[in-house]
């Protein structure tokens, strides 16, 4: 999608974000200029999804600090669908180390939906990366408990300890996608044809479709965020939930394949790590600043929330938050030295 920031004044980082009254007010801003988009759709090929209210719009934006800024349906339930990914992969991660997960699952961009069976095909059934479907059974698979049972225990108190509450499934949710998501079950059978999943796949894809199916908040989603950017402490509960390595990985991870086929144009947009997930989420880290999460359930062609990628782009800039930007120094350069 073509995203227009012409005009947004831009701030380069300075290591701190700029004070709350400016934050607030590169919020309103961000939402003034993606309000109007009201292009795209609904996902459809999951029931409650396709029932969602177009119009409901939230952003939240949480530092490291603690401070929460919050707009709009802030505090609105969704299913947290692939952005669960993240921590998923994060809490994996902790367990079983940097080396094992990235020979498992990979860390490289397929350049093909989230879905996609040739992308295995094309890959001798690696599963490529955490993000996309494939990538995240296999994930899931690798949580270390003894039944399927423990695994979901473990991944849903994980995620509790990211946004700083105890988490539940959506019902409605979890049994809708139940109930269509032959394909997912297709790519665990081929994941297991390749001996790549570890468990029965079946049970492996009811975790996974569990997992998706978590009700969250915008405002949770940026406590999510602004864990990792913080080094693995929650800044809402103080608790370390993952290592600050972890959170590293995580983040590169998430800057080349967090937005499904479109990501390289997402960094190239925005400049920071971002997981996007098919009810309308998007939700984007900027280290050591704060987790930024948006929420409209309206969809381009990948995927992507139309209103919560223009929303970022602009508040990526107005607060100077792009890794790549930089200003040339005013400092004096002393020329006898070189
Ligand atoms: N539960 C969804 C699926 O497996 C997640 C898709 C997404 O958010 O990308 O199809």
């Amino acid at each position: 999608m073509d995203i227009d920031v012409t005009g947004v004044p831009t701030r380069v980082s300075t290591g701190h974000l700029p004070g709350a009254e400016t934050v607030e007010e590169a919020i309103s801003a961000a939402v003034t200029h993606a309000l109007p988009h009201t292009e795209g759709a609904v996902a459809d090929y999951i029931p409650t999804l396709a029932a969602a209210d177009p119009e409901t719009f939230g952003v939240a934006l949480a530092e490291v600090d603690g401070d929460v800024h919050e707009w709009g349906d802030s505090r609105v339930e969704f299913s947290i669908q692939s952005i669960s990914k993240a921590f998923v992969y994060a809490l994996v991660c902790e367990e079983l180390g940097h080396a094992t997960v990235h020979e498992r699952v990979g860390v490289n961009n397929t350049g093909l939906p989230f879905n996609s069976v040739m992308a295995l095909e094309l890959n001798d059934g690696h599963p490529m990366n955490p993000m996309v479907n494939a990538g995240a059974l296999v994930t899931t698979s690798l949580v270390p408990a003894p039944t399927p049972a423990r695994q979901w225990d473990h991944i849903r108190r994980g995620l509790g300890a990211f946004c700083g509450r105890e988490l539940d499934v959506d019902e409605q949710t979890y049994r809708a996608e139940s109930r269509t998501n032959g394909r997912n079950r297709a790519i665990a059978q081929l994941l297991a044809s390749y001996g790549r999943l570890d468990g029965d796949a079946e049970a492996v894809v009811d975790v996974y479709t569990r997992q998706c199916s978590l009700a969250v908040t915008t405002r949770d989603l940026a406590v999510m965020g602004a864990t990792l950017a913080d080094g693995g402490v929650n800044p809402v509960t103080g608790q370390q939930v993952v290592s600050a390595s972890v959170c590293r990985d995580t983040l590169a991870v998430l800057a080349s394949t967090g937005l499904y086929e479109r990501s390289g144009e997402w960094l190239f947009e925005i400049g920071l790590p971002g997981k996007s997930g098919v009810s309308g989420g998007i939700l984007t880290v900027s280290p050591g600043k704060a987790g930024i999460a948006a929420f409209s359930p309206r969809l381009d062609g990948a995927g992507n929330s139309v209103r919560a990628q223009r929303v970022t782009a602009h508040l990526s800039r107005s607060l100077g938050l792009d890794v790549f930007a930089s200003a040339a120094s005013t400092k004096e350069h002393d020329l006898d030295q070189h």
